[in-house]
């Protein structure tokens, strides 16, 4: 019997502040399911709420605890679409694909709140879109040509000038931005801890601090050795993604591994009542990404792409915080940060995710590419889907051989070192 506690140790400002509790839950004997999940973020957690409630018997082995992963340590952005805009995804997943894959994703925001609705999820939700804003002029261009054609395809998206920006941003830096409002924020540990308890009421297990360590295929079935037991499931679904450690042969190798940092300020109250004032969550078009938000107690939350350097209290992401603060709101006055934290992302070559079939009855969906709070839910969906007998064709995306990137670890330092030079440019 597991027990829900408040955690001590935190890995992001979510674990802290999320309304959730976190289930702690040892695994004491061996077990034999229906299907085997490994990893307690939104892909496992999501699979597992599917297939309980499709009636499988499910069990999540998460290593660590709920969360620990990117779904924990998240901006919190829960977009439409992916990084690409709809045209490119067409062109690359084809005629069938493409747009039943755009339309999925585009309806993925709509998937995920009515999860939060139905399951009670206390995750700060707010319904209000996310901006992407325009760094530059040529950031400016490419929204509006993104803007065209989820206008072409009937999305509630909106063209904003630099002034309509600034009063939905409390800065004029910004040429403009794009404001979708399918998309909205949330407390992503929330949302992770209420996928789980969600999970469970359907009847799914969640076992964690429980490593699976041996995968191996057994007659029909498959059989986990774990830290604490041994584990046979007719099917298995890998949701490790960016945390995917040498479980199964080259898997970890099918994508670049790069960082997000992000602070959190202590709550600002009314000093930053003009900043996002309909809590929109930002990030911009610049090649090295920033976001911003504002949460439920007026903390700002502002990242960039790299690992945090130094400490909460001070270094160079410190740093780099206080200053790009201070640029774009010069009024603000001193700010105190109370959390920092970093998380690693599965970047693929096309930045397109991955459902790979590795082996008969043996699943993962990976490669998210930092757009994880809607694809993870789809893809559990899908997979729990698959297998209790929905055709593959009906996927978002078609199921492909998997394929290494053999430069992954060169270019995971190369950009690590573009990114921390980033960070010190910045804080100049
Ligand atoms: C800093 C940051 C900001 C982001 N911002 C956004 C955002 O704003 N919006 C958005 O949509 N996406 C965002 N993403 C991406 C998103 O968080 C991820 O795509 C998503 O969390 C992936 O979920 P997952 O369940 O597939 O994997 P994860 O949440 O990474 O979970 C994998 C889990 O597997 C466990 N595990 C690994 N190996 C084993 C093993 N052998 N045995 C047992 N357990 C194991 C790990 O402990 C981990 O908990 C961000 C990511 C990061 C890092």
């Amino acid at each position: 019997m597991g027990i829900a506690m408040t955690r001590n140790g935190a890995i992001s400002l979510w674990d802290t502040s999320s309304a959730e509790e976190d289930y702690i839950n040892p695994m004491v004997e061996d077990a034999t399911v229906d299907v085997a999940i490994v990893g307690g973020g939104f892909t496992g957690l999501s699979t597992a709420l599917h297939c309980a409630e499709n009636g499988l018997s499910a069990l999540v082995l998460e290593a660590n605890h709920i969360g620990f992963g990117g779904s924990g340590r998240n901006v919190g952005l829960v977009n439409a679409g992916v990084w690409h805009p709809p045209a490119k995804v067409r062109e690359k997943l084809g005629d069938t694909f493409g747009p039943r894959f755009v339309r999925r994703f585009g309806e993925g925001p709509e998937k995920v709140f009515s999860l939060i609705e139905k399951h009670q999820i206390r995750c700060e939700v707010t319904k209000t879109g996310t901006l992407h804003a325009a760094h530059a002029p040529s950031g400016f261009e490419d929204l509006r040509s993104r803007y065209k054609e989820w206008k072409r395809l009937e999305a509630p998206v909106a063209l904003l000038d630099r002034d309509e920006m600034a009063a939905k941003v409390g800065t004029s830096m910004f040429h403009g931005g794009l404001l979708d409002h399918r998309a909205g924020t949330i407390n992503p540990m929330g949302y992770c801890q209420g996928l789980a308890r969600a999970a469970r009421g359907a009847g799914a297990e969640i076992v964690t601090g429980v490593r699976a360590k041996k995968l191996r295929k057994d007659g029909t079935g498959w059989t986990i050795e774990a830290t604490g037991g041994t584990v046979k499931a007719k099917y298995v679904v890998l949701g490790t993604n960016a945390y995917t450690d040498e479980l199964w042969p080259n898997l970890s190798r099918v994508f670049t591994k790069i960082h997000y940092f992000q602070l959190a300020t202590e709550p600002m109250g009314n000093r930053v009542a003009h900043i996002l004032p309909e809590r929109q969550g930002l990030w911009d078009t610049g090649q090295i990404m920033f976001s911003l938000r504002r949460d439920m107690e007026n903390r700002l939350i502002i990242g960039s792409m790299g690992t945090i350097v130094g400490s909460v209290g001070q270094g160079l992401s410190h740093r780099w915080a206080r200053k790009k603060l201070a640029r774009m709101y010069p009024d603000l006055g001193p700010v105190t940060f109370e959390a920092a934290w970093h998380g690693q992302i599965a970047m693929t070559p096309d930045h397109l995710p991955r459902i790979y079939n590795l082996d008969d009855g043996l699943y993962t969906s990976i490669g998210y590419n930092g757009r994880g709070i809607t694809t993870g839910t789809l893809f559990g969906e899908a997979i729990a889907g698959l297998l209790t007998g929905s055709d593959p064709s009906d996927l978002p995306l078609p199921i492909t051989d998997v394929a290494t990137v053999p430069t992954a670890p060169i270019m995971s330092r190369l950009y690590q070192t573009a990114f921390t030079a980033n960070q010190i440019l910045r804080s100049l």
